[in-house]
């Protein structure tokens, strides 16, 4: 997930607890201050990677996602501009899907340090099921990209004790 506008912040911590509505989180990991990718006329992104239990299928998680980006204000402003909230599936399972509303895994996720660095602190062993590579693998062959820096630890996004273990 990722936030560029208002309390970056507290939008994920917040966002984090909409999903355990309808889901049990597994892990979070660190808050992470990240260079836009695209335009650069906008503030810099947090960015946060939580791993979830559900039994909703796909489409309907990304129905359960969008409903949370409109509970926290988010207006649709554009690919790759400001945002208050984005949440975005990266895998699910070992799943590949393409469809008009969904590609699984997500198409430029082992393209972006933003992603694959909060990703490969909860799940670093976790297999790429297109590219047949780990997610630590997959952080090592990255070269540069946008700047990654972690400003908090995960018990400011998930105070709650963790249930799944
Ligand atoms: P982006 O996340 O690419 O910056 P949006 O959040 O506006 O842009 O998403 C645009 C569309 O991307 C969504 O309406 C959704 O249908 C589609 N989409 C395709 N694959 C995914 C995915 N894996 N996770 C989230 N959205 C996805
Ligand atoms: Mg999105």
């Amino acid at each position: 997930m990722g936030s560029n506008l208002g309390d970056r912040t507290a939008n994920c911590m917040l966002a984090v607890s909409m999903l355990s509505a309808f889901a049990r989180v597994t892990a979070v990991s660190s808050v992470y201050e990240t260079e836009p990718v695209g335009p650069k006329d906008q503030p810099d992104f947090i960015n946060c990677a939580a791993c979830i239990e559900t039994d909703i299928p796909p489409e309907g998680l990304l129905a359960e996602l969008r409903s949370i980006e409109d509970a926290l204000g988010r207006v649709r402003s554009g690919r790759w501009r400001e945002r208050s909230i984005d949440l975005d599936i990266v895998f699910y399972d070992g799943l590949i899907m393409n469809t008009d509303a969904l590609t699984i895994p997500h198409p430029r996720a082992h393209l972006r340090r933003f992603v694959l660095e909060p990703l490969a602190e909860i799940s670093p062993g976790l297999v790429h099921p297109v590219l047949g590579v780990t997610v630590s693998g997959l952080l090592g062959m990255l070269k540069g990209g946008e700047r990654v820096v972690k400003t908090a630890p995960p018990s400011v996004l998930f105070p709650q004790k963790p249930t799944g273990y």
